[in-house]
């Protein structure tokens, strides 16, 4: 079976400085908030080009603490987008604030920067913008109407660490940034990992007390906190694997640009669109017969998913925000109609072409039908 994404094959590379360095770490008795973690926040955050990098316990709990840094609760109104995973609007309900949704653009599943004037209100206060599958979404056009209307932004660059946007990486763009090292993500941990990166001293020094506890020395707390700190053995796996970053960025890219080359006049393969990079994290191809061909794939040893095959509007959990289907038309096709192929560094050249020649038979037989 051709798997989604490969991390036994990504560790056997690593194994030898990976085992050192959880060795080193076991022996050091230092297991959280040391010098591995310490040294990943300098390390991520110059990596992405922001002043200050906070540890956390995993991605969500990162779009969680940017919420709570930014006061952010009861009675506020926060814009995103129905077409990502849950935990993009689940942060906004667990403050205790309402997610409005906004619908996508087409071409690239992100938020349609086009939609967000008409669900502002005296109570919105913050965009929390996506970049999904590890493409920018349209950053100039979201900060331009956050300026006009005096909204924080919150960049949820959960699925796209390192990916530029006009010269810079996404997570500095907005107010602040939120990263996951969840496995399977392009920078991934053996374990749940996230980090929060901000240039704003005060944020900065806010996520740091809220995520111990609402406490900068001990035993003495300033707010009511939750614990969320990222633990040394995941920081030093983090940091071993940091140093390929760009290699395997490079290697997805080149996976994408081939398979777009062979499929993209039979289906709708990803866009790339100028000043927006695309680091994919997921290949998304979108068709009307999505499902019959990820029975075939299936059929044939060869993996692939749906994210996601519900807009969050439609979730049961959001119920009571009395959204209805048809609100938000473009994500509800897309959750219809698209396709993850599996994509990771080390897939081989022979599996690839295995991939494109079954989707291609697919295809021609579905023609001649
Ligand atoms: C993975 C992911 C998260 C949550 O990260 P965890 O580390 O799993 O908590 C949030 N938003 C997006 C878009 C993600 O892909």
């Amino acid at each position: 079976m051709i798997p989604m994404v490969d991390l036994k094959a990504e560790l056997e590379l690593l194994k030898e400085p990976i085992f050192n360095a959880l060795k080193e770490v076991l022996e050091s008795g230092q297991y959280i908030l040391g010098s591995k973690g310490k040294e990943l926040e300098k390390q991520i955050a110059s990596y992405v080009g922001a002043t200050y990098g906070i540890g956390v316990g995993n991605g969500t709990d990162a779009l969680y603490l940017a919420l709570r840094a930014l006061d952010i609760g009861p009675g506020d109104e926060i814009i995103t987008t129905p077409f990502t995973f849950f935990a993009t609007a689940e942060v906004i309900a667990q403050v205790g604030a309402t997610p409005v949704f906004v619908d996508i653009e087409k071409e690239t599943y992100n938020m349609d920067p086009l939609k967000i004037k008409e669900k502002i209100t005296d109570n919105t206060k913050a965009i929390i913008v996506v970049h999904l599958y590890g493409q920018s979404a349209k950053m100039k056009e979201i900060m331009k109407v956050a300026k006009e209307f005096n909204l924080k932004v919150i960049e949820d660059a959960c699925q796209a660490i390192g990916t530029e946007y006009d010269g810079k990486r996404v997570g500095t763009i907005g107010d602040i940034g939120c990263f996951s090292f969840f496995p399977s993500k392009n920078l991934g941990a053996y374990g749940d990992a996230g980090m929060v990166v901000t240039n704003d001293k005060s944020l900065y020094e806010k996520v740091s007390t809220l995520r111990n506890h609402g406490s900068q020395i001990k035993y003495i707390h300033s707010t009511i906190g939750v614990n969320s700190r990222l633990d040394e053995f995941q920081a030093a796996i983090l940091l071993i694997k940091l140093k390929y970053l760009d290699v395997f960025l490079h290697k997805r890219k080149e996976i994408a640009k081939k398979y777009t080359l062979e499929l993209n006049s039979l289906l709708k393969a990803p866009s790339i669109i100028e000043n927006r990079e695309h680091t994919f994290h997921q290949y998304c191809i979108e068709l009307d017969e999505r499902d019959q061909l990820a029975t075939f794939l299936q059929k044939n040893d060869i993996s692939s998913a749906i994210y996601y095959p519900i807009p969050l509007h439609l979730q049961e959990a959001f119920n009571y925000l009395n959204y209805h289907k048809g609100d938000f038309p473009i994500a509800e096709i897309a959750a219809s109609k698209i396709l993850a192929l599996p994509i990771y560094p080390t897939m081989t050249f022979e599996k690839q072409d295995k991939i494109i020649s079954m989707i291609k038979k697919f295809i021609e037989r579905k023609d001649q039908k």
